[in-house]
């Protein structure tokens, strides 16, 4: 029995996306908590073709849980090694540090440039990037509207109209000056905040990858609160199955499968973060021309591409973009394939994804 259990829980080592907790680490082992749903998993992954895994190691970091499997050479360094980047990561770009990188940009708004180190330089480049790319609906100065909302906090609210009035002003990704050879960041404003919250997963998965790859590991499975990357080819060379989550369901159900070689897989939607209030839903992405959340008649965008800090970006830009806009920005970007999953309950795909529709309450368009 408990060999039983115990290959169940490495069996879930599979889940992929379809079995992440963001915000309760303890849950990722209470969720697991009925008969039924280990059964369903249990299914999920014979049918599915899921293999068993080695163990793996989660933990909580970047507000999320973060699991790594190894398929081979799994030994305690490497997952160290991983961890300890993936955690100075967050000490340089969480806005919950106020010794990161990011707190202290933010605290010197409108007074001075601040160094910082070469990787958060390269990481604000990037999501710079992204909101030129986006026309600005990737914008990392989304901070003040993210603290008015409070999503990730205790106490969520809608707030005022004329607080969110007050601080559109603040939020222009064009205020940010960059200098190279100081590696200098500056915000023009007083009151301005970067937010590196829609990109610094994708970095980190990114970053996780190559200390990977330089342990000579070729198969590993990096899942940062559903930020996936791949790395290596199944056994078998049959493609990887990766279960996109049911953005109207509690996690762990999935609306179908998708099949895919070594790629990173992220999704933005609006069950991620969000609260009700007067029985509607207020989701954590933001229209930064507006200061709520971005309302498209999408429920969840997923990218699917070579490196996950793109995905990352792309995933928040194209949720806010909507459908049309957004995949007009997608066939300028080679390599980079979506699923797209609206409000009325159909899913579109883009032509080189390889999906497999399992909830039929949802209806795959063509
Ligand atoms: P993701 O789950 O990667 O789409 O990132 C969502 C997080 O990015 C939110 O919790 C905010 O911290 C931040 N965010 C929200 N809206 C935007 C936006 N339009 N541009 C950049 N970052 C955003
Ligand atoms: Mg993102």
């Amino acid at each position: 029995m408990a060999a039983t259990l115990k290959n169940f829980l490495n069996a879930l080592d599979c889940r992929q996306i379809f079995y992440h907790e963001p915000h309760k680490p303890h849950e990722l082992v209470l969720r697991k908590r009925t008969l039924v749903r280990f059964f369903l998993i249990f299914l999920f992954l014979t049918l599915t073709g899921c293999e068993q895994t080695q163990p793996s190691r989660s933990e909580f970091a970047l507000g999320t849980v973060c699991t790594i499997t190894l398929y081979e050479q799994g030994d305690k360094t490497v997952y160290n090694n991983i961890f300890s980047r993936i955690r100075e990561i967050e000490n340089l770009m969480s806005v919950n540090i106020p010794s990161s990188d990011i707190s202290r940009i933010n605290a010197a708004a409108g007074i001075e440039p601040v160094q910082v180190q070469k990787e958060t330089f390269n990481v604000i480049e990037r999501a710079l990037y992204f909101a030129r790319l986006s026309g600005g609906a990737f914008d990392p100065t989304i901070g003040p509207i993210v603290s008015l909302w409070n999503i990730n906090g205790d106490n969520p609210q809608v707030p005022s109209r004329e607080k969110i009035d007050a601080s559109l002003p603040l939020v222009n990704w064009r205020n940010i000056e960059l200098d190279a050879e100081k590696r200098g960041v500056y915000l023009t404003r007083r009151g301005m905040t970067l937010d590196l919250g829609a990109i610094a997963k994708g970095y980190a998965a990114d970053e996780a990858a190559v200390i990977i790859k330089n342990a000579g590991i070729s198969r590993a499975l990096i899942d940062l609160g559903g930020n996936i990357l791949i790395i290596g080819e199944k056994p078998d060379k049959k493609p990887w199955s990766v279960g996109i989550q049911n953005p109207l369901d509690n996690r762990g159900s999935v609306i179908g499968v998708l099949h895919t070689a070594e790629k990173t897989i992220v999704t933005s939607g609006v069950y991620e973060r969000f609260f009700k209030e007067n029985d509607r839903r207020y989701h954590h992405l933001f229209d930064p021309s507006q200061g709520y959340p971005a309302q498209t008649g999408l429920l969840s965008v997923t990218l699917v591409t070579g490196v996950s800090m793109d995905a990352d970006a792309l995933s928040t830009a194209i949720f806010v973009l909507g459908y049309a806009k957004g995949l007009s920005l997608l066939k300028t970007l080679p390599d980079t394939e979506a699923i797209f999953v609206f409000e009325d309950k159909s899913v579109r795909t883009t032509s080189g994804i390889n999906f497999t529709l399992t909830d039929d309450s949802f209806r795959l368009q063509p």
